[in-house]
């Protein structure tokens, strides 16, 4: 699968974590509060949102009212085929291609600096 974003003019670059209701025991040795400020200070990026569920109902209302085709989303959730499946509802509704504003990062059965690292990468090859 081809995870790259095609190249369109991004004018910001986004983080949209999902946390997976900070229960999921794949993502039991993530400190979210560690990792969202370490990416706030150390990585570029326009903004970050860490909402606890993207792929149910609340989460999908966010992606409709907020994604834009302007915008690069990073994606750091489950993995990479489950995110394409649970979040195309939410792109759709907001109307915003995935192949072209969409990075997904694997979190899971990673630990707050192998998150953080790949995190890191994902937002250097975009
Ligand atoms: S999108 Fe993935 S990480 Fe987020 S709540 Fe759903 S299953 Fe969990």
């Amino acid at each position: 699968m081809n995870n790259e974003a095609k190249s369109t003019q991004h004018v910001k670059k986004a983080i949209l974590m999902c946390t997976c209701s900070f229960a999921c025991p794949s993502m039991k040795d993530i400190n979210f509060g560690e990792l969202s400020e370490r990416i706030r200070l150390e990585l570029p990026h326009d903004y970050m949102l860490l909402h606890p569920r993207l792929c149910e109902e609340n989460g999908e209302n966010l992606l409709a009212d907020l994604l834009k085709d302007n915008v690069l989303y990073v994606t750091p959730a489950c993995k990479e085929e489950k995110q394409k499946k649970l979040l195309r509802d939410g792109f759709e509704k907001a109307g915003v291609k995935m192949d072209n504003n969409w990075k997904p990062v694997s979190i899971s059965f990673k630990n707050t600096e192998t998150a953080f690292n790949d995190i890191k990468k994902a937002l250097e090859e975009v």
